[in-house]
């Protein structure tokens, strides 16, 4: 007893998993169902229906989503059930679904190629902004360079400068010494040279002082003299 209860609830569960499989899914706007995982009813209004709800609204499969069981279909066009202008509206829509899904194919295509082109303008932006960097880099280098080099020059000229005048200074100097030196040996001249001048005028004073003393006293003999010969000749008188 117990092991039919169980039976009968794995065959109920399976049916309801079934009509759940089933399910199928439809838009508002659109006459077809498709199932859940179709491209097409993944945005929008969808809304969930049972196969046999869709069929009574009108809605036809969808041949994208649908496509994937063909044996299903033929066996449903053998059931017989459709009439010939029902298999012509249905040809219709199929072929509708065809050129659909051709364009859908095409603008995929078309956005693969956009997305290839954005791609490849974006690693050509990529290679440029590279480029650019690498440039502005280089200039940077460069900028450096000549301005080391600027100051390397600036230092150089400073430098000889520099010596130029330490040079200068030492020559004024030794200028100046040399000025020295030969305004000492003029002086030292000048004093010989006066004290030359001196020794002699003191020497043709010794001289002058002699003769001057000679003279006198050649003067007083001679006086005495003729003294002496005065006096003899009043002598002789008396
Ligand atoms: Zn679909």
């Amino acid at each position: 007893m117990k092991k039919s209860i169980l039976l009968i609830s794995i065959f109920v569960l399976g049916l309801i998993s079934q009509l759940q499989a089933q399910a199928v899914y439809a838009t508002s706007a659109g006459d077809k169902y498709h199932k859940k995982d179709c491209q097409y009813v993944k945005s929008g209004d969808v809304k969930s229906m049972s196969l046999d709800e869709a069929k009574g609204k009108g809605l036809t499969p969808c041949s994208v989503c649908f496509n994937e069981t063909p044996a299903k279909a033929a066996v449903e066009t053998k059931s017989g059930v459709k009439t010939e202008a029902t298999k012509s509206k249905a040809d219709i829509q199929k072929e509708a679904e065809k050129t659909k899904l051709v364009e859908k194919k095409e603008a995929d295509k078309a956005k693969a190629e956009a997305k290839r082109e954005a791609d490849k303008v974006k690693i050509a932006q990529k290679k440029e902004a590279e480029k650019v960097k690498k440039e502005a880099e280089k200039a940077k280098i460069a900028a450096k360079k000549e301005a080391d080099k600027t100051k390397a020059e600036a230092k150089k000229q400073a430098d000889k400068a520099k010596l130029e005048k330490a040079k200068a200074a030492e020559k004024a100097k030794k200028e100046a010494e040399k000025t020295k030196l030969a305004q000492k040996k003029e002086a030292d001249k000048a004093k010989i040279e006066a004290k030359k001048e001196a020794d002699k005028a003191k020497a043709i004073k010794i001289k002058e002082a002699e003769k001057a003393k000679a003279e006198a006293k050649k003067e007083a003999e001679a006086k005495k003299e003729a003294e002496a010969k005065r006096k003899a000749e009043e002598k002789k008188k008396k």
